[in-house]
């Protein structure tokens, strides 16, 4: 059985005369991984943004796991943004903390974890992203690519029912960029849900269940990548693509 981890549903979004999102409409799938292409400008960042509430939605209705984000307190928003984990093109890591402090940092302060406990999660996500030897590391001390890993590593410590990937490797070396992919790949065979911005199309070939093609604010085709990449059916893919590959 199919279960919707998120929904986004005619979701749009203005910054004051210009629209950006104009109704959108996406489902993630429990374990699912959907990727999404488009060109620069097409409004990707601001979707993500838009589904933890990073961004305000000018209308339309946000679901985590069943429940509505545009409604509720705000300690219901507090507790649903640690449920949608997001990984951002640039680390965002905390140059002064240790690998372990960047990983621990929010279980204890968000969620009231005890350092023991904090720890113990850090160690096991750290594990999972191949850093688990570096935890006393500082940032610095670590490539582009062992930063994005903690970042998503981070993110993981904090249990979320999903994770936004938005370009997580455009600012990497392009050697780096494998290591990041390779973590992802092994995250979605673990069962993670993961709505994924990127523009490296081979790994969307590779791992992705579905493909998304945005353009100026709506979603313009999306499909398996055989079909998105071998045979798209809209005009504007078609001409994305060939700019693209
Ligand atoms: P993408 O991630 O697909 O490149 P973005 O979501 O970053 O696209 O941006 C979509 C459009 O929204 C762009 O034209 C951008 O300039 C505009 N935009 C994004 N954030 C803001 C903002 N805070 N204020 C005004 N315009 C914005
Ligand atoms: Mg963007």
């Amino acid at each position: 059985m199919r279960r919707p981890m998120l929904e986004i549903v005619g979701l749009e979004k203005r910054f004051g005369e210009r629209q950006v999102l104009r109704g959108i409409d996406l489902r993630v799938e429990t374990g699912e991984l959907v990727f999404v292409i488009g060109p620069s400008g097409s409004g990707k960042s601001t979707m993500l943004r838009c589904c933890n509430r990073l961004e305000e939605p000018s209308a339309g209705d946000i679901l985590v796991d069943n429940r509505n984000i545009m409604h509720g307190s705000t300690r219901d928003l507090n507790r649903m943004r640690l449920q949608v984990g997001m990984v951002f093109q640039g680390f965002h890591l905390y140059p002064h903390l240790s690998v372990m402090g960047n990983v621990t940092l929010a279980q204890r302060k968000a969620l009231g974890r005890g350092r023991a406990e904090a720890e113990a999660k850090a160690m096991e996500m750290l594990d999972q992203v191949g850093l688990a030897h570096r935890a006393t590391a500082m940032p610095a001390e670590l490539s582009g690519g062992q930063q994005q890993r903690v970042a998503i590593a981070r993110a993981l410590a904090l249990d979320p029912k999903v994770v936004l990937f938005d370009e997580p490797t455009s600012a990497l070396d392009p050697e780096l960029v494998g290591s990041v992919l390779k973590v992802m790949k092994q995250l979605k065979e673990k069962g993670l849900t993961m709505l994924v911005v990127s523009h490296e199309m081979g790994f969307a070939r590779e791992a992705a269940d579905r493909v998304v093609f945005m353009d100026q604010g709506v979603v313009v085709e999306e499909g398996p990548p055989e079909q998105i990449f071998g045979a798209p059916q809209a005009e504007r893919t078609r001409a994305f693509l060939a700019r693209v590959a």
